[in-house]
């Protein structure tokens, strides 16, 4: 069937006076609005307790996309005459039922076929209630489609994801649950699949024959900011691994679908979970490292540590730094490692997977001294986006040398605009009904069992903190992680290869 490219619906944001609701949220929809892809039957209720006339929450629509917009917006008003406003707290049972009306009466004025989306733009503690009340004072029976949008974290392990899946399940079925992982909106991420699917020259090469390890990193410059007192019950195990990074990693590993729909990626992704070896106990040790910041510079700026930070604990054992080395016992990727790093405050801002190709059998320029280098293939995701293969060969009037060369794709060069915000495409995709993009619950399950026991082995032994400098690649021990097969971490930042 061939999707609605111009979806209606009626759009209800929980938490629309927040910073996610007014940073992503609108923008995002704003553009789809402009581009055409969002039909003039749409309309929005947003939904937070603070007292706000439509009026009022209409301007706070226009500023928020007048800020992140490049152009000026000629159809701002038009746009933001869509938006309405009920103040609601989600705890107070009764205040359902006016919503629930208040939404009937927008579905027939705007004519939205009774397609309505429940985006939960609020802290994870309030998704089941409102799951539950939506079902129970009748805002689901709608005469179209209904999804629910729920945003990161999903639990805060096995058991409380377990419980919150359950809790929405009472309301949407799994089919219409979209648990957002905005990394799966990046332009360079839905590129992994194109990359590996529509060239012949990479496929066959993409096992354990001819790939000897694959990094996937993720940095950051930022330090926990004002988000410490979440960050404290979160850590990078939780708040990176769990999601983003294993994501990445099941659509490196993922066999070739038999099609390119939702149900058949998500098949093949849940594979490679379940082929992941699972790490406990004493392993966890040898397979990962955990890292704390201290102080150190960024940008030449003096920054404080981890544990001076507000809302926490001045004794943290929270990491904000992990690197693991994972094994995926399957055919294809047998004694291949796939490496991941993510952490706060290093040294640069950068998210790139290197894909490292076995070395040649044999060295014929050993004669010139040269070592050559090995092939890499670089996905760059942010900030910059893009492709480089790395190759040696000859330069003009450099006689059999073996010279390194990059060929490089540049998204943003190549388009001259940056590429849109992940979230645009999430929520288009979603107002489609394309979940490819979104994680499955048997996704969030199997991620959940291989983290838990990581972090349980972690809560029973205090770690050596602050163990790494702001500003620097992270712990020591994360470079022994690799150096102990030998190997070393590609660079964060611009991976150069020297030029002879
Ligand atoms: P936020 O700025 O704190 O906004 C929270 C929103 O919830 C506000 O609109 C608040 O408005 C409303 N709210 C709080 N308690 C309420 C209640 N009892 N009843 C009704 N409304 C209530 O949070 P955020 O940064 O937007 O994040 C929202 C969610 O998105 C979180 O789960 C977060 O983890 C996730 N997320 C955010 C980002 C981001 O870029 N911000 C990125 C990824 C994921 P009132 O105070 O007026 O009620």
């Amino acid at each position: 069937m061939r999707q609605n490219e111009q979806p209606s619906a009626l759009i209800m944001i929980f938490g629309a006076t927040g910073d996610l609701a007014n940073r992503k949220l609108f923008p995002s929809l704003y553009r789809l609005f402009e581009k055409g892809n969002l039909s003039e039957n749409f309309a929005v209720i947003g939904v937070a307790r603070r007292p706000l006339s439509n009026e009022q929450f209409q301007e706070n629509v226009k500023k928020s996309v007048q800020s992140a917009a490049s152009n000026e917006g000629e159809n701002i008003d038009e746009f933001a005459s869509h938006f309405y406003y009920h103040s609601h707290d989600v705890t107070d049972t009764n205040s359902y039922v006016f919503l629930r009306d208040m939404a009937a009466k927008l579905d027939e004025q705007y004519k939205t076929m009774g397609n309505r989306i429940f985006y939960l733009a609020m802290a994870p503690e309030f998704f089941g209630t409102i799951a539950i009340h939506l079902n129970e004072d009748g805002l689901t029976n709608v005469a179209g489609f209904k999804r629910l949008v729920i945003e990161k974290p999903f639990g805060h392990d096995l058991k409380s994801a377990k419980a919150l899946n359950n809790q929405i399940r009472t309301a949407f079925s799994e089919d219409e649950i979209y648990r957002i992982d905005h990394y799966l909106g990046k332009e360079m991420v839905r590129n992994i699949e194109v990359i590996r699917f529509a060239n012949a020259i990479f496929e066959p090469l993409w096992n354990n024959r001819y790939i000897s390890n694959i990094q996937v990193t993720s940095s950051e410059t930022l330090g926990v900011e004002e988000r410490g007192r979440y960050y404290e019950n979160s850590g990078a195990l939780r708040d990176m691994v769990q999601n983003h990074m294993l994501q990445m990693v099941a659509l490196l590993a993922m066999e070739p679908p038999i099609k390119l729909n939702t149900e058949e990626i998500r098949s093949e992704k849940v594979k490679v979970l379940r082929a992941m070896r699972t790490i406990k106990d004493d392993k966890v040790d040898k397979y990962f490292v955990r890292g704390q910041y201290g102080e150190g510079l960024i940008n030449d700026q003096k920054v404080s540590g981890y544990r001076e930070e507000q809302m926490v604990d001045p004794q943290s054992n929270t990491e904000t730094f992990v690197a693991g080395k994972l094994l995926i016992d399957n055919f294809r990727w047998a004694g291949v490692p796939f490496y991941i790093r993510t952490g706060k405050r290093m040294k640069s801002k950068s998210t790139k997977i290197v894909i490292q190709f076995k070395d040649i059998p044999m060295n014929l320029y050993y004669k010139t001294e040269q070592t050559l280098n090995p092939n890499l293939l670089v996905i760059h995701i942010q900030p910059e986006e893009g492709i480089t293969l790395h190759l040696n060969a000859q330069k003009t009037g450099n006689h059999m040398n073996a010279t390194p060369v990059k060929l490089s794709y540049a998204n943003t060069g190549i388009d001259g605009i940056n590429t849109p915000e992940a979230y645009e495409k999430l929520l288009y995709d979603c107002m489609r009904g394309d979940a490819t993009n979104f994680t499955h619950w048997d996704e969030v399950a199997l991620s959940w069992s291989f983290v838990d026991n990581i972090s349980q082995f972690w809560q029973k032994t205090p770690a050596q903190f602050p163990n790494y400098e702001s500003g620097s690649a992270g712990p020591k021990e994360s470079d022994v992680l690799l150096a102990r097969d030998g190997f070393y971490w590609w660079p964060i930042g611009d991976l150069e290869v020297e030029n002879c």
